[in-house]
């Protein structure tokens, strides 16, 4: 288990809607009135989750994420941000040292210097933007808010304004993408030197507009081995550039990966805010009887609105599970790593056997060269990164 817990807040709102986008996010043209009642509303959940950052602190990191965060007003974003580093602080048994990564989610079309040096000044100290392509069509298939030229401005703005932790998301498998494309983008990107890339293949969710497009055959996306030769095109330009692929789609510069990532994959405490929003901690119990907590929040934006503001919780699910879900989750998520997860040592940490069931199943696919193992420490080998959802499902 890891030490320390983290807070993820989400904000549902977007400059547009992206052609690929199933997550919980309205353009927010459509809906301001409701964005300024959706802030009052993080504030009325955050006061009495303070409970609760007490016993996940010390918080280690602070994600707001999206939807776009920056397409809400600069101040008002910054003063959500100076809220929640208050909380994380005031959470903290009182020598604890204070040090969290804070990241804002950003989209390129809404950000400018000024609003980027009010989130500075409110704690903020990690941006990720949302760039995806620099090819004009690739942008245009995706439906992106932002050209080439503004993703590059960000860049340098969130630069200028003094953000010394800077990701970019790519998009592996965009609609019309070849190597050459890709090369491209990652050339530009590369030269500005973000200290963090993720690097995510084109998922085709159902319902969306660009999956009906490809359904129609009105649109192209490059097909599996299409897709895998991207992905490596990928790896190779970033880690001949100095970034170390620390999990499947995502490359850091040294001591640059994401602690909140991090975090995830070590199925660490978090305090979810806001529709959609998750939550994972321990129960009260301690000792055999100790459970995990995972809750959601309602995905409706409004009913998330008008449940917290009227006294009650947004909380739409939960589910309790023993230490034996929770050690065969850890080792799902750590396997995709570098690093990867030592059974034994989870095993111990959750006080169960797992090893028992899993090392058999792990050492099959080490024989088919899909898992790499080391005593009881096992990983996804690097060339099976893309297939790696064949051995987890084993793993369940
Ligand atoms: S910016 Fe992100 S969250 Fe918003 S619509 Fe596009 S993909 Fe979805």
């Amino acid at each position: 288990m890891s030490s320390g817990g983290s807070i993820y807040v989400h904000v549902p709102f977007c400059a547009s809607k992206c052609s690929y986008c199933d997550f919980v996010s309205v353009p927010l043209g459509q809906v301001r009135p409701l964005a300024a009642s959706y802030l009052a509303a993080l504030r009325t959940e955050l006061r009495p989750s303070v409970r609760l950052l007490r016993r996940i602190a010390p918080i280690r990191s602070i994600y707001i994420g999206g939807g776009t965060p920056t397409a809400l007003p600069a101040s008002e974003l910054a003063r959500l941000a100076s809220e929640l580093l208050t909380a994380a602080v005031s959470a903290a048994a009182g020598d604890d040292p204070v040090d969290i990564e804070f990241t804002v989610e950003a989209n390129p079309a809404t950000i400018d210097t000024a609003g980027l040096s009010l989130l500075l000044r409110a704690g903020v100290n990690r941006l990720s933007l949302g760039v995806q392509s620099l090819d004009p069509a690739e942008l245009e298939a995706l439906g992106r808010a932002h050209d080439a030229a503004q993703a590059l401005a960000a860049i340098d703005d969130a630069r200028a304004a003094g953000f010394e932790n800077l990701n970019v998301d790519l998009i592996i498998g965009a609609p019309g993408q070849t190597r050459a494309s890709l090369e491209c983008t990652l050339e530009s990107i590369v030269a500005r030197r973000p200290d963090h890339v993720s690097a995510y293949c084109l998922q085709l969710e159902t319902g969306t507009p660009l999956e009906r497009a490809v359904a129609s055959g009105k649109v192209q996306v490059p097909d599996a081995d299409e897709t895998a030769d991207l992905y490596w095109t990928a790896v190779r330009a970033l880690c001949s550039a100095g970034y170390r692929r620390y999990e499947v789609s995502n490359f850091a510069l040294p001591g640059r990966e994401c602690r909140h990532n991090l975090g995830y994959w070590e199925c660490g405490m978090y305090l979810g805010l806001g529709a959609a929003a998750h939550s994972h901690y321990p129960s009260e119990a301690g000792g055999p009887a100790r459970r995990w907590v995972r809750s959601w929040n309602t995905s409706d934006v409004g009913e998330y609105v008008r449940l917290v503001m009227s006294g009650h919780t947004p909380e739409a699910g939960r589910e309790e599970l023993d230490a034996e879900r929770e050690a065969r989750d850890r080792v799902m998520l750590g396997l995709r790593t570098e690093r990867g997860v030592d059974l034994a040592e989870v095993g111990a940490a959750y006080g169960v056997r797992i090893s028992d069931a899993l090392l058999p199943v792990l050492r099959k696919w080490s024989l088919k060269r899909m898992v790499e193992m080391e005593g009881t420490r096992a990983r996804i080998a690097p060339q099976a990164a893309l297939v790696a959802n064949v051995v987890l499902a084993e793993c369940v």
